[in-house]
């Protein structure tokens, strides 16, 4: 069978670094990379980039779902690569210059001289001095230059490729740039600092009582980096990949209501579920479960310093989902495995997938249908 979408979750220990395929017939795949995981996944990323096939490295997209540094970390080396200026087509980020601004209005698009990586970096381009012509990499040209977001509550915004994928834009709203609009220095001094916070040793306890783990639901994400982050549904010769970057459980769940709505359905289901905040409590919401039923969820962590993917998290999605659908991690370890227990997947009827190493990520392949 015709592969349609294939979906790398590189090894990017606590981050995000994922690498899309939309396959055509008799064409070069549509590549999109979503984020570039924390700096130490710079090499890893550079590694796989030269993998590809030295005829066609093109990066269709590649997207920087929010400022937080297990995200840019190594978007950043990325986007400085001749590797970038070379093969990337567009670049979909929400700068400070896409946040609305009390003093100047709405938000606004790209203008001539506003720099990416400055943007990226806080480092200003000093005038006249840099980019040398054709330096300047493409910024969110889907969009006119100008912000990636889904506007009120509930919206969405979608974009087609010519025989490529559809891709609809599901979070942020244009309230969530807002709140990140007076905080945006500091969430980038956070980022350029790229302090992870002190680790503590993880004790997972056992998985017992699947229902009592998922039912605080109190607990919300409040980081307003994370809810200002791009979650993108991927479309692709009837195949899908939901890709929630740290997304906020709710405005994720508004958007998809507002889609499966637009469509005449009562849910959105996809494929793949790439699940928002590596699985975190605040974000995998019982409601966001239930509107994006999948037949494979993504946890992309490894547990490092937040101790992804937490309980609650994975509690609410064995108990949402559709029989017979599969979790797929990209690190197997001691918080991980415990998910693999047959007893478990036998009373709950699901499937389990690790890497064999490290070093393998998590891939997964869906095929083309009618
Ligand atoms: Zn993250």
């Amino acid at each position: 069978m015709a592969t349609a979408i294939r979906i790398e979750a590189l090894p990017a220990r606590l981050g995000d670094c994922l690498l899309v395929e939309c396959l055509r017939e008799g064409g070069r795949p549509w590549r999109m990379l979503v984020d570039g995981g924390p700096p130490d996944t710079w090499p890893r990323l550079e590694a796989r980039l030269a993998a590809l096939p030295a005829a066609d490295p093109g990066i269709d997209v590649a997207v920087v779902t929010h400022i937080d540094s297990d995200h840019i970390g190594g978007m950043i080396p990325f986007l400085r690569s001749e590797f970038a200026h070379t093969h990337v087509g567009d670049v979909w980020f929400n700068g400070r210059c896409h946040l609305p601004d009390p003093n100047r209005g709405p938000v606004r698009s790209v203008k001539q001289g506003e720099d990416l990586t400055a943007e990226l970096t806080g480092v200003p381009v000093r005038p006249n001095a840099d980019p040398r012509p054709g330096r300047a990499l493409p910024w969110n040209l889907t969009f006119g230059g100008g912000p990636i977001q889904t506007g009120d509550e509930g919206g969405h915004r979608t974009v087609a490729v010519d025989d490529g994928p559809t891709i609809t834009v599901l979070s942020p709203t244009t309230k969530r740039l807002a709140i990140l609009a007076p905080l945006w220095d500091d969430a980038l001094r956070a980022v350029t600092r790229g302090s992870e916070g002190i680790a503590v040793p993880d004790s997972p306890a056992p998985l017992d009582d699947l229902v009592r783990l998922a039912a605080p639901d109190t607990a919300r994400d409040r980081s307003a980096p994370n809810g200002s982050s791009i979650a993108l549904l991927v479309e692709h010769r009837g195949a899908s990949v939901l890709l929630a970057g740290d997304a906020f459980g709710n405005v994720l769940g508004a958007g998809l209501v507002g889609l499966a709505a637009a469509r005449g359905t009562a849910a959105v289901p996809v494929d793949v579920f790439k699940l928002p905040h590596h699985g975190s409590r605040g974000n995998v919401l019982a409601a966001l479960v239930e509107r994006a039923p999948a037949r494979h969820y993504v946890v992309s962590s490894n547990g490092d310093v937040f101790h992804h993917p937490d309980d609650a998290a994975l509690a609410r999605v064995v108990l949402g989902m559709p029989a017979g659908a599969t979790l797929w991690f990209n690190y197997a370890n001691e918080r991980t495995r415990r998910w693999d227990d047959p007893r478990l997947r036998d009373r709950h009827d699901y499937g389990t997938r690790y890497p064999i190493d490290d070093s393998a990520g998590a891939v997964l392949e869906l095929a083309a249908r009618p």
